[in-house]
Parts: C-alpha cells; structure tokens; sequence
C-alpha cells in the first residue's frame, strides 16, 4: 500500500497533538483570563520551591479546579502544569473528556463506594485517589481498573487527625482497620492495580487559621513514619490547601492541594 506524503504529514500532526483532539478544539480562556491564572499560578509555585527548598524535599502542587470550568484548566496546562485536583465525579468525567489525556487527575473528594468502579475503569488517566477511607473501596477501586486493564492508580488513604464526626478518613485511635487496608494495597498478589501513595489528612478549620504550628499535620507525619516502620515503605503526605499550604511544606508535607490561591474563590455552598 503506498501510503501518501498528504498520510504522512497528518500522521505527524497526529502525533504532537496531545491526547485525542487537536490543540485547537480545546476548551479556550481569554488571554486576561489566562495570564490572571498563570500569574496566580507562579506565586503559589514561587512560595512552594522556596519552602520545598528550605525544607529540602521536594513539594507537588496539585491545582485544585472544582467548579472551574475546563478552560481554566487549559490555561494553566499550557503553562506546563499536569496535576489537578477535582472533588465530584461527574464533573471529573467531563472535565477528563474535553481535555488532554496526558493531565494526571488527582480524585480529592469524598469517594462513595459506589463511584469506585466508575471511577477506576471510565478515567483512564486518573493518577491518585486521595480519600480512600476503606478496605472496601480499595478492592473496588483495584478490581475496576484490573477489568479495564488500565495503569497502577496512586493510592492516598485519608486520615481524620482532627478526629471531627463529620469527617471521613481513618481515625487514629482504632489503626486495625487502617492495618488491614494497607497490607491489602501492599500485597501484588492481590492488588495489582493500586499503589499505596501516601497518607491525606484535611484538619480542622482552628488547627488550619491558628497561624501556629498545624497539630493535625504533625499528627500525619508521625503516622507516616510509624507506619514507614512498620511496613519498610516510603510514603508522601497530602496536606495543605490555600489557608495552610505553606504550613504544611513547613511540617513535611509533599503533596498540596490548592485550589482557590491559584482560581480565585468559589461560590460558598461549593466550597468544601
Ligand atoms: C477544595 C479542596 C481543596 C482546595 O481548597 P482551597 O482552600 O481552595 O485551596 C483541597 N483539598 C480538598 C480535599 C478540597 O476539597
């Protein structure tokens, strides 16, 4: 078969295209727009290479885009940036959909045991899940992604150092459980498809505004390096949101969520 110079040509358009779609049927933001978003981006990025830097681990931010819209994101992927953060799964599917595969989503919300399946086989470029609060949603999650073949999800497992009621996440005075799930994510045999990440906690609001050291950050590190021992494991911590990000880079975290420092604030009743 010979293959024309016109195939060719479009063959190599095909390939620096990123992901499925050509860059320009991309979801676009005006160019104030996009500079207010990469300006906004750049400080939070200044502050965190110094911090990561006199605190000599290296920091990942990742930019947390609920209730942006798509071109938003676009914005700041042509900036460079690849790791965002997104809290509901509809609006993840979406949001995966129009945009390019390369971009590692971070699923940061409250996770259903329900959505587990969905979202381990439907998003294939989903690269951590950061509120696995239970045994079950792991084998959910890894059962999923096995059936679709897909790569290794980065696994979080939420912890409530805070010890509030009304957040999820594992609570330090009961670690069987948190055991349990961990040797389950730690044993190939039987999870193929998860890798167990680091820790995430969240904290309480007065721990976050006090302006002092956070107590429910160095709570999560101290669990880190218990369960570093117990296990011969490293792992990363997922701690600090715009109030409290600097803090927690301070207190070791390696993985900060930030959401509304870089996009700008939310309407209040989506702001959790
Ligand atoms: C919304 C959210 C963030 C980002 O919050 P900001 O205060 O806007 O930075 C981080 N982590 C989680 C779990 C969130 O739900």
């Amino acid at each position: 078969m010979v293959i024309s110079f016109h195939k060719l040509v479009l063959r190599q358009i095909i390939k620096i295209e990123t992901g499925s779609r050509l860059m320009s049927t991309f979801p676009r933001a005006t160019s104030e727009r996009a500079k207010e978003l990469t300006d906004a981006y750049d400080r939070v990025g200044q502050k965190v290479k110094e911090l990561s830097t006199k605190c000599e681990h290296p920091v990942n931010i990742v930019a947390v885009s609920k209730f942006k819209p798509s071109s938003d994101i676009m914005a700041l992927y042509e900036h460079g940036v690849r790791h965002f953060g997104e809290n509901y799964f509809q609006e993840l599917m979406a949001k995966a959909a129009e945009l390019p595969r390369d971009i590692k989503w971070h699923f940061i919300g409250g996770l259903q045991t329900g959505k587990c399946k969905d979202l381990a086989k439907k998003i294939d470029n989903l690269y951590a899940v950061e509120a696995v609060d239970s045994l079950k949603k792991c084998e959910k999650l890894n059962v999923a992604r096995k059936s679709v073949g897909g790569s290794k999800i980065n696994i979080f497992l939420q912890i409530n150092t805070s010890n509030e009621e009304q957040k999820s996440g594992y609570r330090l005075d009961n670690l069987e459980e948190l055991y349990e799930t961990i040797e389950y994510l730690l044993d190939e045999a039987q999870c193929s498809h998860l890798v167990f990440k680091g820790l995430m906690t969240i904290g309480s609001m007065d721990e976050s505004t006090s302006g002092k050291r956070n107590v429910d950050f160095d709570r999560l590190v101290l669990l880190r390096k218990q369960l570093e021992e117990k296990f011969l494991i490293k792992l990363e911590t997922s701690m600090g949101m715009s109030n409290d990000y600097e803090q927690a880079i301070e207190q070791g975290s390696s993985n900060v969520r930030v959401g509304s420092s870089i996009f700008g604030s939310r309407p209040s009743k989506a702001n959790k």
